[in-house]
């Protein structure tokens, strides 16, 4: 990995405006997930130096959140030029971590710049109210201020979006941010604060702590002083979050599990559809939780949509990143391969037929499949696969697949094609989810509100939404 900014290679925590290691000296490798090869090393903070860091931005609070909003907003446009500015060595350094093709990663590059230069544009837009008066001699007023110190604890599959749609709104509104991105992937969201240094970010404004995640977790949850904190990660993991921030009665933005479904109707556009599901179903070799987990076809038009499908994805070339033409990167680990080919094995022993791929290749990859005839007794159905394999349900009527879209307990993302308007009305409104994507598979964006309900979680990011939820409002009565 050859960066043309060296700089943006860190092997340290950066803790108060400082790169620091380990009290103990302990380190943790990074490896490439497409062979294995070591790229750095991290230090394993711990307790200690994450209250440091809580200390540190408690310390800056004060001064941060005096500033104008211009002059946030004048920091967080320089943060976002750097990120532009070093797309390529990000773009590298996010591929050798994490996996996905280079032209993912440049894209995820701009997708997270994006979520800095929309709320530094947001931050001069918090406007409070005016409320006529329930008496005459009063007069009422409501006050946005930000809520204080936050922390965020971010995944590795979106190594830097995942933490610029925290971290800017934070930012922007005033607050200050401890971030404790995964241990698969803290060299993005370690160059990340090096550009956040070099924008301006005061000291203890935004660090960057790397290591054990139920210690660094525990000391977030539990301290008083932290009043939100804002998770990108698993439903499991996100509930015990919630039941350790429950005693200092924390803010929480939780965004969780998904189990998309994607639903074809018999009135789509089947080329369109087709396009549609392999961004929905492939991006990140499937391991996004907007990712398409089941895609229900109208039986009319079942088999031309599985033979259209099954012809785009045996042409996805499979390979490491960083070689010329490759859609399907490596799954994340071992333990990610396992539980994709644990789904698909399920599927085959209960009767779904393999159209194409599904092997696994030396190292994390696996040729991208593509299954028919599943059922929803198969293990596809009811959990999150998280990786490259579509699995294709057959489906007589609208209430029948909105029923099975809505038979389980996420409800982040769900698509659907199809053109007649009355449908396309009643089926948006009767999906149980967050988001929805109407003859399309791509949702995300900075100007949109992204999150979902029930086990998907609470809270939205991005959008004119995305900073309420690091703002309190106070209501001021004043007596005249
Ligand atoms: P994934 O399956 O995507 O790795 P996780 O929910 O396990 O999802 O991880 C998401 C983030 O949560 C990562 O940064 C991980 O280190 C962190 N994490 C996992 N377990 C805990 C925990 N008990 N306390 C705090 N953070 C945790």
């Amino acid at each position: 990995m050859k960066l043309q900014y060296p700089q943006l290679l860190k092997q340290q925590s950066y803790v108060d405006g400082h790169w620091c290691d380990a009290d103990n000296g302990k380190q943790q490798a990074v490896v490439n997930p497409a062979n294995g090869e070591l790229l750095a090393h991290v230090p394993m903070l711990g307790a200690a130096e994450t209250q440091r860091a809580i200390d540190a931005a408690q310390a800056a609070l004060a001064k941060w959140q005096a500033l104008t909003a211009k002059a946030r907003a004048t920091i967080l446009h320089r943060w976002f030029a750097l990120i532009t500015q070093h797309t390529e060595d990000l773009a590298l350094l996010m591929t050798s971590e994490q996996g996905k093709p280079l032209a993912e990663a440049r894209g995820e590059v701009a997708y997270a710049a994006s979520f800095i230069e929309w709320f530094a544009e947001e931050a001069k837009r918090v406007y409070g109210d005016t409320i006529p008066g329930h008496q005459t001699d009063k007069r009422l007023l409501v006050l946005k201020q930000p809520v204080g110190v936050t922390a965020a604890i971010t995944p590795w599959n979106f190594p830097a979006a995942m933490i610029t749609r925290k971290v800017a709104p934070a930012l922007a509104a005033g607050c200050c941010m401890i971030l404790k991105p995964a241990l698969q992937t803290p060299l993005t969201a370690l160059a990340l604060a090096q550009l956040a240094e070099e924008a301006g970010v005061p000291a203890g404004v935004f660090s960057v702590v790397t290591g054990d995640a139920q210690s660094i977790g525990k000391v977030l949850c539990d301290s008083p002083v932290v009043r939100k904190l804002s998770f990108t990660g698993s439903t499991a993991v996100g509930k015990q979050l919630m039941a350790q921030c429950a005693p200092t009665l924390k803010k929480l933005s939780l965004e969780l599990g998904g189990n998309a479904p994607f639903i074809v109707f018999d009135d789509a556009d089947l080329d369109a559809a087709v396009e549609g599901a392999v961004i929905a179903k492939y991006r990140n070799a499937g391991q996004t939780c907007v990712c398409a987990n089941r895609i229900y076809v109208h039986e009319k038009v079942y088999e031309a949509f599985a033979e259209k499908l099954a012809a785009k994805v045996m042409a996805l070339k499979v390979g490491a990143g960083v070689d010329d033409g490759v859609v399907i990167g490596p799954l994340i680990d071992a333990k990610a391969l396992e539980k994709v080919q644990t789904h698909l094995h399920d599927a085959l022993d209960k009767g779904a037929k393999l159209l194409c791929g599904g092997q696994p290749l030396v190292g994390n990859f696996m040729t991208p499949a593509v299954l028919t005839d599943v059922t929803s007794q198969m293990k596809v159905a009811h959990e999150e696969t998280f990786g490259p394999i579509a699995p294709l349900f057959r489906f007589h009527d609208e209430a029948e697949v909105i029923a099975m879209a809505n038979d389980t307990e996420f409800g982040l993302a769900a698509y659907f094609y199809a053109n007649n308007l009355s449908r396309v009305w009643r089926v948006a409104e009767a999906l149980e989810y967050g988001m929805v994507g109407i003859n399309t598979g791509l949702i995300s964006n900075e100007v949109a509100p992204f999150g979902g309900i029930k086990a998907s979680g609470l809270g939205r990011e991005g959008s004119k939404y995305g900073i309420d939820e690091y703002l309190e409002m106070k209501y001021l009565c004043m007596s005249v």
